[in-house]
This record gives structure tokens, C-alpha cells and sequence, in this order.
């Protein structure tokens, strides 16, 4: 009895100093940030822009200076007078994706960001770093914010009603995920909320989501397109929508993306989000998902569901892609370095991943005989092959020295159901980060 009594004074004192830190340093409001960040494939600046203040804070309000992922950016706040680190999280960024890509060697370019924190009640000092695929810092930005500034515009109120398509909870303690609408008119809002419905019932239909369903609330956002469809730029067919999404991202016909993310920010000022999902009413095949930036899908393509839990392994828990090309252009992984995500490994800090759930005596790299496509598209595919741990080789776009957990998980195939071990027990951790009190 005297260790459950003890045992309930530590939590309660580890409660309290949870909520006093947010207490001592933060008011319940939110303190928007929007950056520029522009260069080239060879350099790379940030900018800041414009501050403002939004009612209510709905992020989590523990494991405030915690990095649970570390993303290829990170944003991190410190008291200004103690420099005591008060905040951060992690991002990855469409800039940084763009650097890659052939167009980066002849032209420099602008993106926008905006990241939310919570409102201080001193200066902060708050700083940005941006890291290329070795993890070094390739730029950095650090600036005070003084929430007295008459510059920091408030935003009283929300723009849009928005409306809850599963409601489990406070939204400090769950994992808010706002749905915004794309090309759909107001006269087509009925279709909105049913394909809200479908989203909640795609992504709540797989483990390890269903298993966590208590932990999210899930909100459609009343924002209507003046017109229907999407845009796609290679027919010529531009449309007036509120968040600028287009297929055609660095021409690659598939990659429905936006880069106007202020514009999205505007229609979430005042709404409840750890995660966007903008909802595109199209059936033409495409999406997108960027580590704790958005998640973009076509709403009526027949691989929705499946596509849409695989973006948002990636949107939601920095997963890699699992899946390889063989002629191995891709160099996204550098040998010497440790990617972050927790589902690939190049053997530099393996320990770092999933060595402690390898069975013992596991062959590195572990053999495989590597699926047939008749083999991937049944559904009742051998757990063999999907919760079978090993360190297999080929993964990360990479057929060589890049290793995956398992020889199929949905983050390689969106045929398979099942997300390997090391994926489900990421996406755990990552919702256990988020909705810890
Ligand atoms: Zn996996």
C-alpha cells in the first residue's frame, strides 16, 4: 500500500510539474510563426515574416522540450533569460525535398512555412535549423519573440465553423487532425463529410490506428472552394482553391502537394491541429505526405484508403518509404549517416532502431526471396513475411545500404495490410508522445 501511495505522489508531482512548466512559460493561446525558406541546391536561407497570436492552445502541454523524431528541421524555443529549452519540435520541409531535384542546380526559390508554439508569457528565443541528409546543419535562424510586440497580430476568432468527425477527447490530450477541404463547393459539402467519414473509416480500420482510436479527434473545417476539382497544371486546368494544392509538384504528374502554406494556415487560425490533411475531390491518382507539415490525397481514387494510411505514416510518423528502386539513382541515404526515421537503418547506429526486436541469431542482412506480384496483391499474405523481423536490404529508394525491418509492410506495398512491427510500434510511440499528461 505505501508503494502505491508513493507510487501515486510521483506521478502526481510529475503532473504538476508538467503542467506548471506550461504554467510558468506559456498563456493558452498560440503564437503562429511564418518563415521563408529559399536557396538552391547548394545553399539554403531563412527568413522570418510575420507573427500573430491565435485564440486557444491545443497542442500537448507536456514533454514540452522533448524531440520525439528529429526530422530534417527543428524548431526550438528557449527562455531568453534562463536559455533553458522550453519547446521545440521537428519538421521536414517540400524546400528541402525541392533541393534534391534537377531544378535546384539552375535556379534559387522560396517556400513557406508556418509553425505553431505556444504563447509565451516572457521573450523567447526561438531558433530554426534546417539539415541536409547527413544531418548537418546546412542554415539556422535565431530570433527573439516578445509577446508584447504590436506587431504580432491578433486573430480573435476562427475564420471557418468546423465540425467533429470523431471527438474522443480534450484537444491538449489527443491527436487533432484537421481536415480541410479542396475543390469542393459549398453545394458540395454533403460529399465533404461523407468523405471525412471514409477517412476516419480508413485510417481507424488499421492497426495500430484502431487500437489508438481513443486517442484522436478528427474535425472537418467549413471551407468551401469557389470551385470544383483539382487543379492539374499539365492539362492546363487551374482552379480557385483555398489551399493551392496542384498535382504536377516539380512536374512529376502524381505529386498533388501545395507549397502555399500560408494560405493554409490562414484557415486553420483558431482550429484545433496537430496534423492537416487537405481532402482533394478528385479521382485522379496522386497525394502526398511530408513529416509533421500535411498530408494531401484525392478523395475518390480507388487506392484512397490504402494510399491514404501510407501518406500518413509518413505526414504522422516520419516513416520512410520501405520500398527500392533497382537501378539505384537515388542516394537520398548517405552511408555515414543515421537516417532519422525509425523504420530504415544504414547500420551506423543500429541500436538506435530496432535491434533490441531482433530475434537472436537473425543473419544480417537477413535473405530474402523477394515476392512475386501475384504474391503481394493476396490479401492473406504470410505473416512471415510481414512480422517477421530481420535487416533486410533494400529500402529508402535505396537497393543497397539501406536496410528495412521487414520483407513487406505497408510502407513498402500499399497491397499490404499490415504495417511491420518496427512501423507499429513508431506510430505508437509518436501518439504516446502527443497525448501523454
Ligand atoms: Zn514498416
Amino acid at each position: 500500500m505505501r508503494y502505491i501511495l508513493l507510487l501515486i505522489a510521483v506521478i502526481s508531482i510529475a503532473a504538476q510539474t508538467n503542467a506548471q512548466e506550461f504554467e510558468d512559460y506559456f498563456t493558452d493561446n498560440t503564437l503562429r510563426l511564418d518563415y521563408i525558406f529559399g536557396g538552391n541546391n547548394r545553399s539554403q536561407y531563412i527568413f522570418f515574416h510575420e507573427a500573430r497570436q491565435t485564440p486557444g492552445w491545443h497542442g500537448r502541454k507536456s514533454r514540452l522540450s522533448e524531440q520525439i523524431l528529429n526530422g530534417n528541421g527543428q524548431l526550438t524555443v528557449r527562455d531568453t533569460l534562463t536559455k533553458a529549452v522550453i519547446y521545440c519540435t521537428s519538421f521536414s520541409t517540400l524546400f528541402q525535398e525541392w533541393q534534391t531535384e534537377e531544378e535546384a542546380t539552375k535556379l534559387s526559390k522560396s517556400f513557406e512555412n508556418s509553425y505553431v508554439i505556444p504563447y509565451p508569457k516572457r521573450p523567447i528565443e526561438v531558433t530554426i535549423t534546417l539539415r541536409d541528409t547527413h544531418a548537418r546543419v546546412t542554415s539556422e535562424l535565431c530570433h527573439v519573440v516578445d509577446p508584447s510586440d504590436i506587431l504580432i497580430r491578433k486573430v480573435e476568432k476562427n475564420r471557418y465553423d468546423y465540425s467533429y468527425v470523431l471527438k474522443s477527447g480534450e484537444s491538449n490530450s489527443c491527436v487533432d487532425i484537421a481536415i480541410i477541404p479542396e475543390g469542393y463547393t459549398s453545394s458540395e459539402k454533403e460529399k465533404f463529410l461523407k468523405d471525412c467519414q471514409r477517412t476516419v473509416d480508413a485510417l481507424f480500420s488499421h492497426e495500430p490506428f484502431s487500437g489508438m482510436k481513443s486517442h484522436f479527434n478528427v474535425l472537418a473545417v467549413d471551407c468551401p472552394s469557389r470551385e470544383s476539382g483539382p487543379t492539374i497544371p499539365r492539362r492546363q486546368e487551374w482552379k480557385d482553391l483555398p489551399c493551392g494544392s496542384h498535382y504536377d509538384t516539380f512536374y512529376t504528374d502524381r505529386y498533388l502537394m501545395t507549397s502555399k502554406m500560408w494560405n493554409v494556415y490562414d484557415i486553420l487560425d483558431g482550429i484545433p491541429f496537430d496534423q492537416i490533411i487537405i481532402l482533394v475531390n478528385t479521382d485522379l491518382y496522386g497525394g502526398g505526405g511530408i513529416y509533421n507539415q500535411i498530408n494531401v490525397f484525392p478523395a475518390d481514387h480507388p487506392t484512397f484508403k490504402p494510399l491514404l494510411v501510407h501518406e500518413f505514416g509518413h505526414g504522422y510518423g516520419g516513416l520512410a518509404d520501405e520500398y527500392y528502386y533497382d537501378d539505384q539513382f537515388e542516394t537520398k541515404y548517405p552511408s555515414d549517416t543515421e537516417p532519422w526515421e525509425p523504420n530504415i537503418t544504414t547500420m551506423v547506429d543500429f541500436k538506435s532502431k530496432w535491434k533490441d526486436m531482433l530475434p537472436s541469431g537473425t543473419a544480417i542482412p537477413t535473405p530474402f526471396t523477394p515476392l512475386s506480384y501475384r504474391e503481394l496483391l493476396d490479401k492473406n499474405l504470410p505473416k512471415a513475411y510481414t512480422q517477421k523481423i530481420g535487416v533486410y536490404e533494400g529500402g529508402g529508394y535505396q537497393s543497397k545500404g539501406v536496410y528495412r525491418p521487414c520483407q513487406e509492410c505497408r510502407m513498402k506495398v500499399l497491397e499490404v495490410e499490415d504495417f511491420c512491427p518496427v512501423c507499429t510500434r513508431a506510430l505508437k510511440e509518436v501518439t504516446e508522445f502527443y497525448t501523454s499528461k
